[in-house]
């Protein structure tokens, strides 16, 4: 094993390059029904056999490592690109556990990776789903100022919203929004037209079959534990053996330190797990949301706030809260990882954050306590709501990386260690931004594949 050594966070510096125009992902026709593979391309040998060959091993199949595999393979069809899941299917963590809104863009400070990438990410995203047949719906969302002093945060995000070139935005006066949303009430709104829903579970789903399709290996059932450097290889050691390849991606969202230490890298960022409860409206009380019904957010936080989403399936999400919780996979409240936690707790940022956010930890507390405070958040913008027309929905828990110095670190982080990338950062609007940010690591990975 390497000594550890800092890895060379780069976000900004890779936001000066734009992601390439020419290869977007396209898998063909699906199958009708999606499956992991069990293994990488026959003849190649397998993990658990001895070890296998590869060019490039990517770990996690969220739909980030799976859209970057697919980018690659696409540049470069001849590579062997094996991708290594430690769950049983693809998309269960983050990927399957979201709003599923396609993002616009105006959310974002011109010039961010967030900003370049959403706005392209969402672009590809309706075409990916319209070559691969996969439902979504560009049902626009309202985004709705209650009060005065949220009147300048809307203007902000309409310039936003211009300057990174997304279309159709309008303002929308206080006695005008139930021309859209019946049931809203505020003192004037955003709307935004180009914002839809989808599932990034089947977009995931669809990804790996796609990557299959073409030569590359998806392996379910497949942690990897540890990660050596031998000669210009990188080793990984896992629940299937050993794979080496010339270069490793890591996508591992609430699992990134872990994988970020097993390199051998150091990072000055930390990701701590934020959960999100969801409720859902019952059938119903349906009616009181069209489409996406948003506040207008805090500017200071990377969170959206309580919103009203109807999702592609037909039900309404409302939510989600943001609580720090003990693990990654904390879908329920009570679920702690002695691992996570000790990471949470032992990072400076960590106290940091609480320091500076007291407050809103107190709100989110209450929200997770009670399903009434939840549904109040959602109230100040469709009145007529009531906890009544309500019931438990899902969760999910978001991995955010946490500075040292507190901050939650808004945009996305690619950091690089020795023939190895690691998505340190890549909140919402991240599955929006898929298959684009797949491109820009992309870039950054090639050079790992070219021959010695
Ligand atoms: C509550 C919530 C709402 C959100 N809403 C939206 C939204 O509406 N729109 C949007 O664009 N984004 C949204 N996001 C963000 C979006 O879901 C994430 O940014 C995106 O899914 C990140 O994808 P990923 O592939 O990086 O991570 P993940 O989906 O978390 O995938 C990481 C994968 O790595 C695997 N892994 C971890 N460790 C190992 C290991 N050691 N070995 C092998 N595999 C490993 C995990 O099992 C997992 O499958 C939301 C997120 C949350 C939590």
């Amino acid at each position: 094993m390497n000594a550890a050594r800092p890895a060379d966070e780069t976000g900004s510096r890779a936001g000066g390059r734009r992601s390439r125009e020419a290869t977007e992902v396209d898998a063909g026709p699906l199958p009708a029904r999606p499956q992991a593979a069990e293994g990488p391309r026959p003849g190649e040998g397998h993990p658990g056999e001895g070890g296998a060959d590869a060019d490039l091993a990517v770990v996690g199949a969220g739909i980030l490592g799976l859209a970057v595999a697919s980018a690659l393979l696409a540049r470069r069809p001849e590579l062997r690109v094996v991708v290594l899941e430690r769950q049983s299917s693809v998309g269960t963590e983050q990927t399957g556990h979201n709003s599923g809104v396609i993002h616009s863009g105006v959310y974002y400070r011109p010039g961010s990776l967030k900003a370049l990438l959403c706005v392209e990410g969402a672009r590809r995203m309706y075409a990916y789903c319209d070559r691969h047949e996969l439902p979504y719906e560009r049902c626009g969302k309202l985004i709705v100022a209650t009060e005065q002093s949220e009147l300048a945060m809307l203007d902000t995000l309409e310039q936003r919203g211009l300057a990174n070139g997304v279309a159709g935005l309008r303002r929308v006066r206080g006695g005008d929004l139930a021309e859209i949303e019946p049931h809203a009430r505020g003192l004037a709104a955003l709307h935004v037209p180009e914002t839809g829903i989808v599932d990034y579970g089947a977009v995931a789903r669809s990804l790996a079959l796609g990557l299959e399709s073409r030569g590359g290996a998806v392996v379910c059932n497949a942690a990897v534990h540890t990660v050596e450097r031998r000669r210009r290889r990188i080793v990984l050691h896992g629940e299937r053996g050993e794979l080496r390849a010339r270069g490793a991606i890591f996508c591992a969202g609430g699992w990134t330190d872990v994988l970020l230490r097993a390199t051998g890298a150091t990072s000055d960022l930390r990701v701590v797990p934020f959960r999100g409860q969801y409720l859902l409206l019952r059938p119903q009380a349906r009616h009181l949301v069209r489409s996406l019904v948003y506040p207008v957010p805090d500017p200071t936080l990377p969170f959206l706030g309580v919103h009203l989403t109807r999702r592609i399936d037909g039900n309404v999400l409302i939510g989600p809260s943001a609580l720090m919780v003990a693990a990654p996979d904390a879908y329920r409240l009570g679920r702690v990882d002695r691992a996570s936690l000790a990471r949470t707790l032992s990072w400076p940022g960590t106290y940091r954050v609480a320091r500076r956010w007291w407050r809103t930890a107190l709100e989110e507390v209450a929200m997770a306590a009670s399903r009434r405070r939840l549904v109040a958040a959602a109230a100040r913008f469709v009145p007529e709501l009531r906890a009544g027309d309500t019931m438990p929905g899902p969760a999910g828990v978001r991995a955010q990386a946490v500075s040292r110095s507190g901050e939650l670190v808004d945009d996305f982080r690619i950091a690089e260690h020795d023939r190895a990338l690691h998505v340190q950062n890549a909140p919402s609007p991240a599955a929006t931004s898929s298959l684009a940010l797949a491109e820009l690591i992309a870039d950054r990975a090639e050079p790992y594949l070219n021959p010695a």
